[in-house]
């Protein structure tokens, strides 16, 4: 801990001209570190510094995204309000992914809407209960990796935030929900190609069963996690 505050001390007293560089400093041994992009770089509240395993608010990154964050509601196959309010919470390197991502869908007048983020591990389990299917629900046991902070349920919307066409709502569990399911009007086919093709690009992996599934690679080998946002 000592550790720590020495080296925000020093953060704090060295202040480059250049402000993408930070000056991290323990003791004699000084150490630079430069960082590409220092939107990313953030001391937040509590003062430790983030890193790209650390589980952020992805509204402190972007405004960019539309939240419909539907376990915050009861419109959901729970039929309950299971999160105490409506935030989405990531790993930071799942928020850079997604942020390119969605600056992609710009360009053609599109952006993203998201569903689903970071879920505690005790939401998991009670999902587990409605439904113990894998095809459709993790089994906590194993852990999800909505419960590592690298997967996201979202889909397109247009300029007006108007949801574009993908054959069903989200968290429809069937077949009709695949990737595989090919028997869809030609629109939502390409609907759902438009949407895997930019996640592909930014290093999301769809998900078989459900269209508005992605896991950021190697998000598996992170922990599980239960903690609970905090709410204002
Ligand atoms: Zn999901």
């Amino acid at each position: 801990m000592k550790n720590i505050f020495l080296i925000l001390s020093f953060f704090l007293l060295f202040s480059c001209q250049n402000s993408k560089t930070l000056v991290l400093a323990e003791n004699k041994n000084a150490a630079k570190t430069n960082f590409t992009d220092a939107t990313f770089v953030k001391v937040n509240t509590e003062q430790t510094i983030v890193s790209d395993t650390s589980f952020v608010n992805i509204r402190d990154y972007s405004s960019g995204f539309e939240l419909d964050m539907k376990y915050a509601t009861k419109d959901n196959f729970l039929n309950a309000k299971v999160y105490d309010c409506a935030e989405c919470y990531l790993r930071l390197k799942t928020v850079k992914s997604l942020i390119a991502a969605n600056e992609d869908f710009l360009k053609s007048g599109y952006h993203l809407k998201l569903f689903d983020c970071y879920r505690p591990l005790s939401v998991q389990k009670r999902m587990w209960k409605i439904v113990s299917d894998p095809q459709y629900v993790a089994d906590p046991a194993k852990g999800s990796i909505h419960n590592r902070g690298g997967a996201v349920d979202l889909t397109i919307v247009d300029a007006d935030g108007k949801e574009i066409d993908m054959g069903t709502p989200f968290d429809f569990f069937g077949e009709k929900a695949s990737h595989n399911y090919q028997n869809l009007p030609e629109k939502v086919l390409e609907n759902r190609k438009l949407l895997k093709k930019i996640m592909l690009q930014h290093n999301f992996l769809s998900f078989d069963s459900e269209w508005w599934h992605y896991n950021l690679k190697d998000a598996s080998h992170d922990p599980v996690s239960d903690f609970r946002w905090k709410c204002e």
